[in-house]
């Protein structure tokens, strides 16, 4: 274990800070957005610059602790902590360049995605990413990014052009196309396996203002919604994305009293194509049923990125689970609604987000995440602010993941996942896997970089 020296030393020679279990904000600086999970390091580098994430890691190799690395925090699985060992914390990290004329964006690795909206809202551009603003760009972006934006754009990894990277051995090497080709396939979707990422440069979507926002209708017509959003989203333009979700409504303001608390499904929409087409195009779903509550309308983007942050705040706990879904035939759909009228607190839900349209684009062996052919990436999260709530919503996400697990299509997005070991990650990366471990071999042959979903270095023959 490091001495006291050695500690002394890495404090002088970095940017940022260097928080031991001792100090005051210890507790703040080791809490992370899941409060189910509760993990002691031995220390906390907060890095400001990429320097600093390089003093960090030899400091690691050189007195053997393991690292765990911190972008947003929001990891269900609390992969940003690890006990007794380093977090190199990123979250001072902020800085955002964004080039108009290019449309892109260069953000640094402690960037939450609303602040990444904020910035980029400015120029007119939006960068395709995910549903609630406080989440990480980092971990988002590394496992894949998926949201309201991937049926027009892509994944997040697909707007990647560019990423600097600090390797197991220390150097800080950039990726692209062109430069370490095969590193900058592995990031995409491959997680935190290759190096500690501390900048990504995008290329962003011309788009400002949206036509967005929620449709419930009542769990009794759940079945017919389904097939219709089935149908409708089947053949829609890429203009058209919405996530299909069951839910309780929430027992507060916007909502309408006589709503409130009851279990529904919904749909929550984002449209944008042309404004001007945005009535005509919604004409054929407010036919259907028709909705008991429409909260459709033209709103700017980070808005709708940002319209479930206050629902969720951090410190709530999170049970996660998650398949990749092609298909909603009628018995996987009546398993979705036994357990969609069994949700057990009114946090918990289940949403499946669109993954066709441009995220189709891409061929499988394109990039590291493996699934583009499924429709869908289905979560399940059973969620309670309460402690004593935690065994049973974690029981209904682990049940509901059980019994709709025949009509899944193998696998799950790594992002959604809890530790379910290697099996789990073989099976969400298919065939994109044996490339994943030789490349791990080649740039972390020791697997320093393990506090993860784990990709296992290939035995070097
Ligand atoms: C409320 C909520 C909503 C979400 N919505 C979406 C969504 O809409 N779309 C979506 O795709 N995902 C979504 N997610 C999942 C999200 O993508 C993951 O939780 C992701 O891990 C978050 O990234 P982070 O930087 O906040 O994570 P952290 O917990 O900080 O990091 C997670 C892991 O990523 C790796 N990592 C992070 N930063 C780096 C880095 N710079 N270099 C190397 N490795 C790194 C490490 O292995 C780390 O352990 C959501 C999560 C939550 C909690």
């Amino acid at each position: 274990m490091y001495s006291i020296n050695s500690i002394k030393n890495l404090r002088e020679n970095i940017q940022g800070e260097v928080i031991l279990p001792k100090d005051e904000n210890y507790e703040e600086e080791r809490t992370i957005y899941n409060a189910m999970i509760d993990k002691h390091p031995a220390l906390i580098v907060k890095c400001r610059d990429e320097q600093d994430v390089k003093k960090a890691i030899q400091f690691a190799r050189k007195e053997e602790i393991e690292v765990a690395v911190r972008g947003g925090g929001h990891n269900g699985a609390g992969l940003a902590l690890v006990d007794d060992g380093m977090v190199v914390d990123l979250s001072l990290m902020k800085d955002i360049q964004i080039d108009p004329a290019k449309q892109t964006a260069r953000v640094q690795a402690g960037c939450l995605l609303k602040e990444v909206d904020e910035a980029t809202h400015e120029h007119g551009l939006a960068l395709p990413s995910g549903i609630v603003g406080t989440t990480g760009v980092s971990g988002l972006t590394l496992g894949g990014g998926i949201g309201y934006l991937s049926r027009k754009g892509g994944l997040t990894i697909d707007r990647l052009k560019e990423a600097e990277v600090v390797l197991a051995s220390g150097d800080l090497v950039t990726v692209s196309e062109t430069s370490n080709p095969d590193l900058f396939w592995a990031i995409r979707g491959g997680g935190g396996n290759f190096g500690v990422v501390t900048s990504f440069t995008f290329n962003l979507l011309p788009i400002k203002n949206v036509y967005a926002g929620p449709m419930f209708w009542p769990l009794e017509q759940a079945h017919e919604a389904m097939k219709f959003y089935d149908e409708i989203t089947k053949n829609a333009s890429n203009d058209l994305y919405g996530f299909f979700a069951f839910l309780i409504v929430p027992p507060g303001d916007p909502f309408p009293e006589h709503l409130r608390s009851k279990n529904v499904c919904g749909i929550v929409w984002c449209y944008t194509g042309p404004i001007e087409k945005a009535e005509e195009v919604f004409k054929p779903i407010r036919e259907f049923g028709p909705p008991i509550l429409d909260f459709v309308d033209e709103i700017p983007m980070p808005d709708l990125n940002g319209m479930f942050d206050d629902l969720y705040p951090p410190g709530m706990h999170w049970y996660w689970r998650a398949h990749f879904v092609n298909e909603l035939t009628d018995d996987a759909i009546r398993e979705n609604i036994k357990y969609g009228s069994q949700i057990p607190s009114v946090h918990s839900t289940t949403h499946f987000y669109p993954i066709d349209g441009a995220v189709h684009d891409t061929e499988t062996n394109q990039t590291a995440w493996a699934k583009r052919s499924s429709r869908w990436s289905q979560v399940i999260v059973g969620v309670d602010p309460d402690p004593d709530n935690a065994e049973e919503v974690t029981a209904w996400c682990k049940n509901y993941y059980d019994d709709i697990a025949p009509y899944a299509d193998g696998g799950a997005y790594v992002n959604f996942m809890m530790e379910e070991g290697e099996s789990r990650i073989k099976a969400s990366y298919g065939n994109n896997y044996e490339r994943l471990a030789e490349i791990k071999a080649k740039y972390d042959p020791d697997n320093f970089f393990h506090i993860n979903q784990n990709i296992e270095p290939a035995a070097v023959t």
